[in-house]
C-alpha cells in the first residue's frame, strides 16, 4: 500500500503539520453520511477504538454532518461547522453520501450530495489520487460472479484514478439554444500538471507491487487521453522497471470480466476510474468489499468506493467491510500504522474464511453464514 508521508511533503501552515515520529495524536473528522453510512461507520469506529486501546495513540473523533443529511438539517450539504473541522483534521473519515433517484429531486441540483459536497471536498483538499484496491483472495473466490477459472489465484489490483480533474470539474452549461432545443454542454479538461502527478503516484505504486501498469485511456477519440498516454510515456522513461501496456477504457471493461488478473496497477482519469472501479466491485461479488483512499497534497480522506445503498439502509445488513477496510488505509496511508493496518486486512478476510459473511456476498449452493452489519463488525474485532 502507498504510503502517505512518502508521497506528499508535510502540511501546511493552513493544516496541522504532522510530526512523523512522535506525533500520538490524531483529530480525524467523522462523517457517516447518508442511507448506510452511519451503520457501517458505527463498526468502523469499533475497530479504531480497539487499535487506540493497543498503540500509544488517541483518535479524536470530530463527528460532522455531510452529504443529504446535513442538507436537511442545516441546507448545505457541506456546511460551515463540518469544514471548519475537517481543515482541522489530520484525516476524514468518510461513509458514503446520496439518496435515491425520487428523493434526491426534494434538493436543489447544485447542493445535491456528489455537487455540493464531495465535489466540494475534492476541490478544497486537492484529493487528486483515489486508491481503490481491489482485491479477493482464491480462497474467497465463491463471492465472484465469475467462473473458478477466472479468478484463478485471486483479484489484487490497485485502480488509481485522478480524483480532481476531467469532465466532473470543467466548466458546465445548460440552457436553451438558438433552434430552441435545451442543452447541456460540459467541458473535459486537463493540463500535463494534473495528469502527471496521478501518474507518477501510479508508477510509484507499480514498483512496489509487480512493476506492471495499464494505462487505460480513450485516445481513438479523446484528445485529452492522448495527453495523458504521451506523459505515461515519458514518465516510463523515469521508471524502466515498470512495464507499461496500453488498453482501450472499452476493452478494459471486457478484460475485467475475461481476465481480472491480468492487471496489477491500472491508472486511470476521472469519469473512467469511477465506472471501471464499480466494475471492479462487481467482480468482487459486492461493492461492499471496496475502500478507498482520496490523497491530496496536505490531506486525505478515507471512503468507500459506493454509494449510500439506500434501498439496504436501516436493515443492518449492509457490508462494513469497504468502511473498515477505509480505516486501515487511513492508519497505514495517514499515520503510518502499517503492521495495524495489516492486521484489520487479515482479520476481515479471517471473517470470511471462518464462513460468515453479510447478506450481499451469499449465494445459492454456497455454505456461509449470513450475519448483521454489527456482527460482522464484532467479529472483525473479535478477529483483532
Ligand atoms: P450504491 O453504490 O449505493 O449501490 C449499488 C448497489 O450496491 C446496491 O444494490 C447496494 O445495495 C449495493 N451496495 C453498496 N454498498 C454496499 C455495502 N456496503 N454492502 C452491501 N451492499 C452494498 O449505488 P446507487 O444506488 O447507484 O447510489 C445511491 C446513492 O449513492 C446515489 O445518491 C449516488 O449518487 C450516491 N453515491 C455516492 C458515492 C460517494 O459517497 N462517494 C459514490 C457513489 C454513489
Amino acid at each position: 500500500m502507498h504510503s502517505l508521508k512518502n508521497v506528499l511533503p508535510n502540511g501546511t501552515p493552513d493544516s496541522p503539520a504532522i510530526d512523523w515520529s512522535f506525533m500520538k495524536h490524531y483529530k480525524i473528522a467523522i462523517l457517516p453520511g447518508d442511507g448506510i453510512g452511519s451503520e457501517i461507520m458505527a463498526e468502523a469506529l469499533k475497530v479504531l477504538d480497539v487499535v487506540e486501546r493497543r498503540n500509544p495513540v488517541t483518535f479524536d473523533r470530530m463527528p460532522g454532518r455531510f452529504g443529504a443529511s446535513a442538507w436537511f438539517e442545516t441546507g448545505n450539504s457541506f456546511p460551515d461547522d463540518t469544514i471548519a473541522l475537517c481543515d482541522k483534521a489530520h484525516a476524514i473519515l468518510k461513509g458514503p453520501i446520496g439518496l435515491g433517484h425520487e428523493e434526491s429531486k426534494v434538493i436543489p441540483i447544485e447542493e445535491q450530495p456528489e455537487r455540493g459536497a464531495l465535489l466540494p471536498m475534492r476541490r478544497r483538499y486537492d484529493t487528486f489520487a483515489n486508491f481503490r484496491p481491489v482485491y479477493l483472495p482464491a480462497s474467497l473466490s465463491h463471492f465472484s460472479p465469475l467462473k473458478p477459472e477466472i479468478i484463478g489465484n485471486g483479484v489484487d489490483i490497485m485502480i488509481v484514478r485522478e480524483l480532481v480533474g476531467g469532465i466532473y470539474f470543467g466548466k458546465k452549461e445548460t440552457g436553451v439554444n438558438d433552434r430552441g432545443l435545451r442543452y447541456a454542454h460540459e467541458v473535459l479538461e486537463y493540463d500535463e500538471s494534473l495528469i502527471k502527478r496521478t501518474v507518477d503516484i501510479a508508477f510509484d505504486t507499480a514498483m512496489k507491487r509487480r512493476r506492471l501498469l495499464h494505462n487505460i485511456h480513450k485516445s481513438n477519440v479523446l484528445k485529452s487521453s492522448i495527453l495523458w498516454t504521451e506523459i505515461i510515456d515519458e514518465t516510463a522513461k523515469e521508471f524502466p522497471d515498470v512495464e507499461v501496456r496500453h488498453m482501450l477504457v472499452d476493452a478494459a471493461a471486457t478484460h475485467l470480466c475475461l481476465d481480472p488478473c491480468q492487471f496489477d496497477v491500472m491508472v486511470m482519469e476521472n469519469m473512467f476510474g469511477d465506472i471501471l472501479s464499480d466494475q471492479a466491485g462487481g467482480i468482487l461479488g459486492s461493492l461492499g468489499l471496496m475502500p478507498s483512499a482520496c490523497v491530496g497534497p496536505q490531506k486525505a480522506y478515507y471512503e468507500p468506493s459506493h454509494g449510500s445503498a439506500p434501498d439496504i439502509a436501516d436493515k443492518n445488513i449492509a457490508n462494513p467491510y469497504s468502511m473498515i477496510g477505509s480505516v486501515a488505509m487511513m492508519l497505514d496511508m495517514s499515520f503510518g500504522m502499517t503492521e495495524e493496518a495489516a492486521n484489520i486486512w487479515q482479520a476481515l478476510q479471517s471473517v470470511f474464511a471462518s464462513g460468515y459473511s453479510t447478506s450481499d456476498l451469499s449465494k445459492p449452493g454456497t455454505d456461509c453464514t449470513i450475519v448483521s452489519t454489527g456482527e460482522f463488525g464484532d467479529r472483525v474485532v473479535a478477529a483483532l
